[in-house]
């Protein structure tokens, strides 16, 4: 069996917060991410979806080390991550790289698109500079954007043109795995659809593999093979798209789902809509036993007051896993 291209295991992101005690230590940890595990399959991409405050952003960043990780592991290709210095991080800056939610405010503004594309291309020392400049042109062409705008800069394009740019700035190196932070949350709806398409067409064309957040099941939907719901920091349930859509099995990705427009009219209408009450609860004082129990419109199913009392382990059967005390 060949090895998965990144293997995340047990991955927690605690950060320090509040007064701290005479020695220095914070009294309080806001527990962001809490324990996630999940591969990814070169070629393939995973879905992590939650509500705004889940932890989702917060793995990824974790993951391509803009923060350190508290615990656990991250494995690109065997080697572990997390204990990598800057410099050795270098060689993996090239073959991870990352997609923002903001395609303004990730792109250097006094910065041409040409310079802009160029920087990734030095510093992974790719090419001449005559060179480069026929990479930056087919990148642009890659991406769908006019090869003769290459000395525009950023606040010259639309938000959807300035997604482009931050697609082709990540591919420069020629990546094996992109990292999709909410690329299209800010972008108009009928724009959002076009990028995403962007994204399937070329993971199709350069082989790539994608973790893309979002907190939309419906963006996810075509892009990503497998979908993994995080909820609080924690996974509550990872299983391939198809069967999830179907058959979800926990109850918040029910609620979720249930969020998300469906294709056929008369289905539409009379399907079941389970609305979610209050927001996510703050991390700094998650819920006893499972986190989502305030809110699980399944939690009178449950015998007792386990929910309130234990946390739900993710269990795992054949292709899916969820953690729920449901039966
Ligand atoms: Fe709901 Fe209980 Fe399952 Fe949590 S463990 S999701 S509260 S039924």
């Amino acid at each position: 069996m060949t090895r998965p291209l990144l293997e995340v295991q047990e991955l927690t992101k605690h950060f320090p917060v509040g007064p701290r005690t005479l020695m220095g230590k914070a009294q309080q940890h806001l527990r962001a991410v809490d324990g996630v595990s999940f591969n990814i399959e070169r070629g393939l991409s995973l879905g992590l979806v939650g509500e705004s405050g889940c932890g989702k952003s917060t793995c990824a960043r974790t993951i391509v080390g803009l923060h350190p990780a508290t615990s656990g592991s991250v494995r690109y290709e065997g080697t572990e991550l997390t204990t990598l210095s800057r410099r050795g991080w270098l060689p993996y800056r090239r073959k991870i790289q990352m997609i923002f939610q903001d395609p303004y405010a990730s792109l250097d503004p006094r910065q041409t698109v040409a310079q802009i594309l160029d920087e990734p291309l030095k510093l992974f020392g790719l090419g001449r500079p005559r060179e480069r400049r026929l990479r930056i042109l087919s990148l642009l062409e890659a991406v769908g954007l006019n090869p003769r705008h290459v000395q525009r800069y950023p606040h010259e394009f639309s938000g959807g043109q300035r997604q482009r740019i931050g697609i082709a700035r990540a591919l420069a190196g020629e990546p094996d795995l992109i990292v999709c932070d909410e690329p299209v949350s800010a972008l108009d709806v009928s724009i959002q659809a076009q990028i995403v398409n962007l994204l399937g067409e070329l993971r199709e064309r350069f082989d790539l593999a994608y973790l893309f957040i979002a907190h939309d099941l419906a963006v996810v939907r075509h892009l990503c093979e497998r979908i993994a719901v995080m909820y609080l920091g924690r996974l509550v349930e990872e299983a391939p798209r198809e069967e999830l859509f179907k058959n979800p099995a926990h109850p918040y990705t029910k609620a979720l789902l249930s969020a998300v427009p469906y294709p056929d009219p008369e289905v539409e209408r009379t399907r079941e809509r389970i609305v979610l009450g209050g927001d996510v609860p703050s991390p700094l004082t998650p819920p006893s036993g499972c986190p989502f129990h305030p809110r699980c419109h399944q939690v009178g199913e449950v015998s007792g007051d386990r929910c309130s009392r234990e946390v739900p382990a993710l269990v795992h059967e054949g292709q899916r896993s969820r953690a729920c005390h449901l039966d």
